[in-house]
């Protein structure tokens, strides 16, 4: 490397993280880039865990790239390293090893940490777990090979894919959630019923509206859960979905800005110059809503860490795509489109719920705002998804109730 060429640190070797890296190295064939992750693997496909905690496919499919990937490209990637702060003003990341290396664009592409569950019980019993990481997944799996019955806690995805990996591997599996229904801030009743629905066919037992309020260990392991309306469940093994916090503490002593996640534009560019976010842990201005938000998605994950890496070197791109978010969803499938906030009351909602295919219902529901769609929500068929992102990204205005209507039967 000579004096003049660049030196990038990117914390968080993810999708945002390595797509970044990998970006940095197309547009800028000297430059120096450092990777630092605390999991001790290369990239891996998050996505993919659900169908790895099934069983439905190995591990080698998970992963998705090898440390020989990185020595190819020259990408420096520092396993099981931990950021503990960074230094914006002489533009210094450390370590908990105790290293201090110096950027001169920096990207914080950290995600979150799942939130523990926090109950009476639960901090001295073994196999109640979080599901994130790879290593996550690894454990669920030895467990649930020695297990009989198992709970599912939490309303939104990583509760659900618990769920689904537990009804599929033939435990007897209750979903417990503290909404009235799954996907809350989604979803509505009717949008909840579709979902339970198709639960119930998997043979779970599903509780709404109600919370865990002990777990009571038997030998250190759990015995049952214990409800806060008087459910008493027998569990062999728990799955926690209770949300993520994002990774922001490192910027504590910094001047950086941070709401929920770290505030960048919609560039991907902090408060502070040479500072970048992106992916989950990224609070971006969103054009299209006019808003600052996150979203947790693979795709704008990946198309952070693209625009991320080009103006790190150099470049000046916006973020304009919009969000995207498909997942199976027991043996249908979900799509998240967009902004979709059933809570949000400047933002008019209209759903459509009719017979699918499998002995299922298709529902979908769809999201305006000042006349423009901005969100869509589908579960079953996905007929129709790639027209909806089209008039989605178009902002064109929909303004009558018959044009509306089009929209919720569009193939
Ligand atoms: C089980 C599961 C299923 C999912 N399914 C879907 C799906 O079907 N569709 C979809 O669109 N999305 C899905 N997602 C969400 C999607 O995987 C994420 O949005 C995406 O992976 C986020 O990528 P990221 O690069 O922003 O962060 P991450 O992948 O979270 O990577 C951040 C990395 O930074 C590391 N890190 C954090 N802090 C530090 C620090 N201080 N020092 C060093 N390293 C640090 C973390 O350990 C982690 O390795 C799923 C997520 C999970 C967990």
């Amino acid at each position: 490397m000579t004096k003049r060429d660049k030196r990038y640190v990117i914390i968080g070797n993810g999708v945002a993280g390595t797509t970044a890296a990998e970006t940095l190295r197309k547009l800028d064939p000297n430059c120096g880039i450092h990777m630092l992750t605390n999991e001790p693997y290369p990239l891996y496909n998050r996505v993919s865990l659900p169908r790895f905690l099934q069983g439905v496919i190995g591990e080698q499919k998970v992963m998705m790239h090898d440390f020989a990937w990185h020595e190819q490209r020259a990408i420096h990637l520092v396993t099981e390293s931990m950021v503990t702060g960074v230094a914006t003003e002489e533009r210094v990341v450390v370590t908990d090893r105790g290293e201090h290396l110096p950027y001169d664009a920096l990207l914080v592409a950290t995600g979150g940490w799942a939130n523990p569950l926090r109950v009476p019980g639960a901090e001295e019993t073994k196999h109640i777990y979080n599901f994130v990481t790879l290593d996550d997944a690894r454990t669920i799996i030895a467990r649930m090979q020695e297990s009989r019955t198992a709970v599912a806690y939490g309303g939104s995805f990583i509760a659900y894919e618990l769920c689904d990996g537990f009804a599929r591997r033939k435990l007897d599996t209750t979903w417990i959630m503290r909404g009235p229904w799954w996907l809350r801030t989604c979803l509505d009743r009717d949008g909840g019923e579709v979902v339970d629905t198709i639960a119930r066919k998997f043979g779970v037992e599903v509780i709404h509206s109600d919370e865990m309020e002990a777990v009571v260990p038997r030998h250190g392991v759990p015995g049952y859960v214990k409800t806060k309306k008087g459910h008493q469940i027998q569990a062999d093994l728990i799955g926690v979905g209770l949300g993520i916090s994002l990774n922001t503490a490192i910027l504590e002593q910094a001047p950086v800005q941070v709401r929920k996640g770290i505030l960048v534009n919609e560039y991907l560019e902090a408060n502070v110059p040479g500072v970048y976010a992106a992916g989950d842990v990224a609070e971006f201005f969103d054009p299209t809503i006019v808003q600052h938000h996150i979203m947790g998605t693979w795709d704008n994950a990946l198309a952070h860490g693209r625009i991320a890496g080009a103006n790190m070197a150099g470049g000046h791109q916006a973020y304009v795509a919009v969000p995207t978010y498909t997942s199976p969803l027991f043996d249908v499938n979900i799509a998240v489109i967009g902004t979709a906030e059933s809570n949000n009351p400047e933002v008019e909602q209209i759903a459509r719920r009719e017979p699918g295919e499998k002995g299922h219902e298709n529902y979908r529901k769809l999201f305006f705002r000042e006349n423009k769609l901005v969100g869509v929500l589908m579960i079953g068929s996905p007929k129709g998804r790639k027209k909806l992102v089209e008039v989605v990204k178009s902002q064109q205005l929909i303004e009558t109730a018959a044009e509306r209507e089009a929209l919720l039967t569009l193939k």
